[in-house]
């Protein structure tokens, strides 16, 4: 389940809070995370769809293609000339048949 970070945090910043105003003088940090975990787990989770990316495929396996299929829906980009990756990812930031988003992920270049 997930919830929201910025919930988490608030909810932590205010119990927080609530104890220098009640001006507590004793810390129990046992009983300080018991707590927090009882109120962490009270806040109601939300829905969060994970965000899928393709990567464009060169047909012939090489960097250098003049076709391209979309990973996610094999739709194929022709381009009648040699593209590189990267312009190939430059031009085409989305499949425009599924309309996954292209990310090519960690190289250079
Ligand atoms: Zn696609």
């Amino acid at each position: 389940m997930l919830i929201d970070r910025d919930a988490a945090v608030k909810a932590i910043e205010q119990y927080g809070i609530v104890a220098i105003n009640d001006g507590r003088k004793s810390l129990d940090t046992v009983d300080d995370i018991v707590e927090l975990m009882r109120i962490v787990r009270a806040i109601s989770a939300v829905d969060a769809v994970p965000v899928v990316y393709g990567q464009w495929i060169s047909v012939d396996g090489t960097q250098e293609c003049d076709e391209w299929d979309c990973s996610v829906c094999a739709r194929r980009l022709t381009f009648g000339e040699e593209m590189n990756a990267e312009d190939v990812y430059d031009l085409n930031p989305f499949c425009s048949q599924c309309g996954t988003r292209m990310d090519r992920g960690e190289q250079d270049g």
